[in-house]
């Protein structure tokens, strides 16, 4: 997992809080869910699925990564975290998505994530994080990869 984060040393949790797994639900969580524990993305008209307009296949390729970590190629792959703690299964889309990501992580509610290709559309409104310079299409107001709610414009 390429993200920095926060690990709380006394939280108590279920069981070992110093294992990977943790660490690795921990990472997730901190890019995923907003500060209310909802997850973060813009919802669809289907049950447990968001989306996030992206505007190259470079950016969305570079997302699948900081979720899914280093072993993503750009196929199909799945990332399965240390200590039973779930999986994170990347799909190829298809009809302008770049990447179907499905996320069954333990302490994550388990969601379907659609990385939709926005690049022609003149429409789409851009966000540009200041923390990491990522882009994005407007319809959320952090950045993806950070949880920056630093951007321009
Ligand atoms: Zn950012």
């Amino acid at each position: 997992m390429a993200v920095c984060l926060l690990v709380c040393v006394s939280c108590g949790d279920d069981d070992n809080d110093s294992n990977v797994g943790n660490s690795e639900v921990a990472a997730l969580k901190a890019v995923l869910l907003d500060d209310d524990g909802q997850i973060a993305f813009e919802t669809t008209e289907a049950s447990g699925v968001y989306k996030i307009g992206l505007l190259s296949l470079t950016d969305a390729r570079s997302l699948v990564s900081l979720y899914a970590g280093d072993g993503f190629t750009g196929k199909t792959y799945t990332y399965t975290l240390a200590n039973n703690k779930g999986a994170v299964q990347v799909v190829v889309g298809d009809n302008g998505v770049y990447y179907q990501i499905r996320f069954a992580v333990k302490g994550i509610p388990q969601f379907v994530l659609n990385l939709v290709d926005e690049g022609g559309n003149a429409f789409g409104m851009k966000h540009t994080c200041n923390v990491c310079g990522y882009q994005w299409i407007s319809t959320i107001n952090r950045c993806p990869r950070t949880g920056s709610r630093s951007y321009h414009p």
